[in-house]
């Protein structure tokens, strides 16, 4: 369902008319399209040396601008020391030790917050805040999240903006995630914190390849045939990996259409019967040596008030969106015979698709909120796990909000109007913006992002 009011208000007479009434003035967003940059410059970068000019509040020396200076460099971005309509103000926050320096995050942004080029960028590298020396750069470091998300609802013609904690050792892993946050790629997120660990034992930035980040990888998404899970297959795909698409034998047709188009592979199954799990792992086994990305998209709603719903409403929900998710995850991690290694490989990947209902609640959707829920709690636990670490594999989750599909379009159209506008950005979210999130989880540069949500909800004011 196209989002109308949008392409009315990015006309002429539609913007006068919307900006004289005081209505929302959505921006067409600046989207990931071949041929051009990932990041557009210039990009201005700050540590807060001498921005105060009071002395008393200088910040120390941050761990962070200096290589994120070079890293911008050998993008072949510009950094320079000013510009009149910077496509992104990076601040690194990692010298603030007290909450007097804190003045010196608000010299930078004051001065240059208003120049930002529109679907700009503001970064914030701090120091997570668990890990800080003492409980004053604790609070310092904490500052930052409220600062932060304060900063994405202000910012408007469709600018983001980020945080990213960084722990001490992890200053050379940071390349994918501020790639992430920087490109066109993140367009639909704001107001997110991501942390970033060191890598035992991982490769450092230096060996990215950013054309084809999954390259020689093989990566399964279920509930492939249609809606954002063909979307995250074309994504995968165009980043270079083989992808199995997986759905219910009913959504035959649109399954191979969509396996069709990116050369990929199909499997054809439902994920709750009792012998599924069994059947995917020996399918990846049999066909391509393993799997390295599995991306558990598969999920249904089965809305009621919790006093108008049926058990079996209640049962098919949680069996297709948790229970299905945990059994398949168990299969592919545990090893049949001491001689065999289990079907995810190291430095695997595993993206779970929560939702935003499941961390805000949502009315007529008690099922669907505790399935979405359960997923985090799912993540959250098998991101410690050492049968997951030690192997290196990973395990995120992403909460998409409004995104314009064939389920949002059967919201009446109240309710989906206000779903578009009640965010930051005023518009829904498209799949690919679901898709860019699940292909920056699954890529090698992202090794030391685990463990975490990322919403992707255009800072979304549900659960915010
Ligand atoms: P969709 O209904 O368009 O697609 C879901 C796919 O999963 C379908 O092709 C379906 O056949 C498949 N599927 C369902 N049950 C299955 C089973 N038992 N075995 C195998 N495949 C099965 O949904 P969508 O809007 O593309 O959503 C994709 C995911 O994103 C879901 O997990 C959904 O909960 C989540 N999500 C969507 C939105 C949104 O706004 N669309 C918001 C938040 C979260």
């Amino acid at each position: 369902m196209p989002d109308r009011y949008l392409s009315w208000t990015a006309s002429g007479p539609g913007g006068f008319v919307a900006s004289r009434l005081g209505l929302p003035r959505p921006e067409p967003l600046i989207r990931r399209r071949p041929g051009r940059p990932d990041i557009s410059g210039p990009v201005l970068v700050g540590d807060g040396t001498g921005e105060t000019g009071t002395g008393e509040s200088d910040t120390g020396t941050g761990r962070l601008a200096k290589p994120v200076r070079e890293l911008l460099d050998s993008w072949g971005v510009t950094v320079p020391d000013a510009a009149d309509s910077p496509a992104a103000l990076v601040f690194d926050a990692t010298g603030i030790t007290n909450s007097a320096q804190l003045s010196a995050l608000h010299a930078f942004f004051r001065s240059r917050i208003r120049s930002l080029a529109p679907c700009g960028r503001v970064v914030v590298l701090g120091t997570p805040p668990e890990l800080a020396g003492d409980a004053r750069e604790a609070a310092a470091q904490r500052a930052l999240e409220g600062f932060v998300r304060s900063v994405g609802k202000e910012l408007r013609r469709g600018a983001t903006a980020h945080l990213l904690l960084v722990a001490p050792g992890a200053e050379n892993t940071v390349a994918g995630t501020l790639r992430f946050v920087l490109s066109a790629r993140s367009a639909y997120v704001s107001g997110q914190v991501l942390r970033i660990a060191p890598v035992a034992g991982g490769q450092g930035d230096e060996a990215l390849d950013w054309g084809a980040p999954l390259a020689g990888l093989v990566a399964l998404v279920t509930g492939a045939a249609r809606g954002i899970g063909a979307t995250v297959a074309e994504t995968l795909a165009q980043d270079g990996a083989t992808v199995v698409c997986l759905d219910v034998p009913a959504q035959s047709a649109e399954l191979r259409a969509v396996a069709d188009r990116i050369g990929g592979a199909t499997l054809e199954l439902d994920l709750t019967a009792v012998d599924a799990p069994a059947r995917v792992a020996a399918h990846l086994r049999k066909h391509h040596g393993g799997v390295d990305v599995v991306v558990h998209n598969a999920g249904i709603t089965r809305d009621k008030t919790l006093g108008r719903m049926e058990a079996a409403q209640w049962d098919a929900v949680v069996a297709v969106n948790l229970t299905a998710v945990e059994r398949l995850t168990e299969a592919l991690l545990e090893s049949p015979s001491a001689a065999q290694s289990p079907v995810l490989r190291e430095d695997g990947r595993i993206v779970c698709t929560s939702s935003i209902s499941g961390i805000a609640g949502n009315v007529g959707q008690t099922n669907y909120a505790a399935s979405k829920a359960g997923l985090i709690g799912l993540v959250q636990s098998l991101a410690d796990d050492p049968g997951l670490s030690n192997r290196r594999i990973t395990i995120n989750a992403i909460a998409p909000g409004f995104i314009e599909t064939l389920m949002t379009a059967a919201v009446p159209l109240f309710i989906r109007e206000a779903g578009r506008r009640l965010n930051s950005l005023k518009q829904g979210g498209q799949p690919v913006d679901v898709a860019e999130a699940v292909a920056f989880f699954a890529a090698p540069a992202s090794a030391g992002v685990n463990g975490q949500v990322l919403r992707v909800c255009g800072q979304a004011l549900l659960g915010a």
